[in-house]
């Protein structure tokens, strides 16, 4: 399993001290150091976004449990590290089976699977196919009004939609590793998100209202298409911002300066990422609520108050 998952850390703590705690719980858990999505804080903060962006009906009944959508974004994350299978379901490693635009990729699993075989499509992720299937378990949930599955299922989508935002989540180089950029992925959406939270946090404007297709799979394969083209411009910039002559052993050697140029040369499509992010999250959850036939969810909040 190449990808693992992270731990959150106070946006206080200067990098050094993060690393070195970061280095001490990776030796206390035997695992490497390595990170995916956008971080804990980066899809708290999405997912914080995507509940101002949905259209007014249902916002009324997400914003009074805006707080526990936000907080169990990173759910995911966190089944990695007890459910074997939960590994490959972040990510879709487009280029290691298909060249852009990816149009020889069936967009339904049961149509790659024929084409490609499940090993090979297992193999590269089935993060589009998961939010599909999320899609359908939260409008179930919300027809069936369990406030529980809802919560569960709308947070677990919110993350799986903002993974595949992050341009490193569609692409076999993801983490640099075959281009010299080895690490960037925890450099990009980890250390740089958390150390640039706040500037996002006021960057970041979702499209409020935005109505969903009604063809789910292909407005997902358009999201893919639309973070995977960065993928390029983000392994330049990690080239970019390194300072000349300096050599970069170790997490630790990526000081102040570099973190300051990666943000300075992808700032405007990690903002534009995140709030497409926020976007297209309001509108899967908006499609499952439809789908359900619109039930009112004013129990929610009651409910999920109960259970905290
Ligand atoms: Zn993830």
């Amino acid at each position: 399993m190449h990808r693992i998952s992270k731990m959150s850390k106070s946006s206080h703590l200067s990098r050094t001290v993060r690393c070195i705690l970061t280095a001490a719980m990776a030796a206390l858990f035997l695992l490497p150091v390595e990170s995916f999505s956008w971080g804990f804080a980066g899809h708290r903060l999405i997912t914080k976004k995507a509940v101002m962006a949905v259209r007014p009906h249902l916002r009324a009944y997400l914003l009074p449990i805006a707080d526990s959508l936000s907080a169990h974004s990173i759910d995911p994350d966190l089944w990695r590290k007890f459910d074997r299978a939960e590994g490959n379901r972040h990510y879709i490693d487009l280029d290691s089976l298909v060249t852009f635009p990816f149009d020889d990729l069936p967009t339904s699993y049961p149509a790659a699977v024929k084409k490609y075989g499940e090993e090979v499509i297992q193999g590269i992720g089935i993060a589009p196919w998961r939010i599909a299937e999320m899609v359908d378990s939260l409008s179930a949930a919300m027809k069936q009004k369990n406030a529980r599955l809802i919560l569960r299922y709308a947070a677990a989508l919110a993350h799986y939609v903002e993974d595949i935002h992050n341009p490193l989540h569609t692409t076999k180089n993801y983490d640099g590793q075959l281009t010299g950029n080895k690490g960037i992925h925890s450099r990009y959406e980890r250390w740089m998100v958390e150390t640039y939270l706040d500037q996002l946090d006021s960057a970041i404007h979702p499209d409020p209202g935005s109505s969903p297709g009604r063809r789910l799979m292909p407005m997902i394969f358009n999201w893919l298409r639309g973070s995977y083209v960065w993928v390029d411009n983000l392994l330049l910039a990690d080239r970019l911002s390194k300072t000349p002559g300096k050599r970069y052993t170790r997490n630790s050697s990526y000081d102040d300066a570099y973190y300051e140029r990666l943000f300075r040369h992808t700032r405007d499509f990690t903002v534009a990422q995140m709030s497409k992010a926020a976007t297209a999250v309001a509108s899967c959850w908006q499609l499952a609520w439809n789908r359900a036939g619109r039930p009112k969810l004013n129990f929610l909040h009651a409910e999920i108050a109960a259970t905290r």
